[in-house]
């Protein structure tokens, strides 16, 4: 279903517990990144669209609650542009995330310092997998 271009703020993909937290930080990141660089008033279209990118590609993680942080996760799963986009983003906002969001920043530096990283992401733990079972 195709969303009209302006309808775009809150009609993201449910995701909850880690996953919900990991997109909490991301959107939040990209917020700050907005507010500095595009100087709009609410988050820009392109913004915007970066967060449902995200949203997706958490929603799609094989790796589901046991997702590794992005930085260190061996599957790169975003597209170069975005990937280039979320790069300069997270470089900026990631120092100025402890400023605005501490309790986040803090979960996320904790969560990334987490030793291992399987390889191989386990069977049918995606967000979007344990989702569409639940439905009917
Ligand atoms: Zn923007």
């Amino acid at each position: 279903m195709q969303q009209g271009k302006h309808t775009v703020t809150d009609d993201f993909i449910p995701l909850h517990n880690g996953l919900g937290k990991e997109f909490k930080t991301v959107t939040a990141m990209i917020d700050i990144y907005c507010r500095a660089h595009h100087r709009t008033s609410t988050t820009c279209t392109e913004c915007e669209s970066l967060k449902h990118y995200a949203n997706v590609r958490l929603d799609r993680c094989p790796y589901g609650e046991s997702k590794p942080t992005c930085n260190r996760c061996p599957i790169h799963c975003y597209k170069q542009k975005e990937k280039a986009m979320m790069k300069a983003i997270m470089r900026f906002s990631g120092p100025r995330m402890l400023l605005h969001h501490p309790l986040l920043a803090i979960r996320h530096l904790i969560h990334e310092r987490r030793k291992e990283v399987p390889a191989k992401p386990p069977k049918h733990r995606s967000n979007r997998y344990i989702r569409l079972q639940q439905q009917d």
